[in-house]
């Protein structure tokens, strides 16, 4: 097929799923541009965080415990793009309460936001969360949304000169609330189907409630919607899909605790 007509299909396409309802056109993205946007964002968090990244190396105790609980969540049977995605995890050195996933599956996991914590299982439901942003691929909406499709044909097309452009466009941008609302019901989903508790799925938001430290806090919540109805929704979901019990795994989560560096200027 000559290129200029192989274009005009593609956006004849794109058009006709964009009108449509629901995410399938989402299909037509090649996943190569996930990860190239990600491979982008990351460097950009890379050079941002370069002072306070955990090296692996010297880490290599607590990468491996959380690394295991990122794999129990990848190998749920629940993540569509296990195989897909280079999943890698990175740790920074900062009493933030957050953790956010860049698209094509690059995780960022503040120590604040694992030393706030009590159990596994809820840390595990932060990261479910953040998965499912990449998973269910919330920048590619996000892109249609700020860039529209002139900009996404342009990358289908394989002119991805402005990839760095659009990587710059993407960091800090907020996921709809219907995103935010699918990314809390995939964490329930995957949780249901590892070792995990997944009733804790929501564990995250109900200490942030009980401290009364919502706003102030925790930049979770300035990047996320507020949980308002959301502890509530991944609760009622939990019940839809069985109420299966699980593990919390609160005495292993201390030995993670101990891993972490010892910082001076602590809240937490
Ligand atoms: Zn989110």
């Amino acid at each position: 097929m000559k290129r200029s007509f192989q274009n005009v299909v593609i956006l004849f396409a794109l058009m006709v799923v964009f009108t449509s309802c629901g995410d399938g056109w989402k299909k037509y993205i090649p996943l190569s541009v996930d990860k190239e946007l990600g491979i982008q964002a990351q460097n950009q968090y890379d050079l941002m965080y370069k002072n306070q990244i955990l090296p692996e190396k010297d880490h290599q105790e607590l990468y491996d415990k959380i690394n295991l609980i990122k794999e129990r969540i990848l190998k749920s049977g629940k993540v569509a793009h296990t195989d897909d995605f280079d999943w890698e995890l990175k740790i920074i050195n900062d009493s933030v309460l957050n953790a956010f996933c860049l698209p094509g599956g690059k995780i960022y996991i503040f120590t604040g936001l694992i030393k706030y914590l009590d159990n596994e299982a809820q840390l595990a439901g932060v990261m479910g969360h953040e998965i499912a942003h990449a998973d269910k691929r919330h920048s590619i909406d996000n892109m249609a949304k700020q860039l529209g499709l002139a900009a996404l044909i342009n990358l289908v097309i394989g002119d991805a000169g402005s990839l760095i452009d659009i990587a710059q466009n993407l960091i800090g941008l907020k996921f709809s609330r219907d995103n935010e609302a699918q990314a809390d019901e995939y964490s329930v989903n995957y949780l249901y189907e590892t070792v995990y508790d997944a009733s804790e799925a929501n564990g995250f938001f109900n200490k942030l409630e009980k401290d009364n430290q919502e706003e102030e806090i925790s930049p979770f919540l300035s990047t996320h919607p507020a949980p308002e109805n959301r502890k509530e929704n991944m609760l009622v979901h939990w019940k839809l899909l069985g109420g299966k019990g699980g593990e919390k795994m609160e005495a292993n989560y201390l030995k993670i605790k101990e891993y972490l560096p010892k910082n001076n200027n602590e809240k937490w």
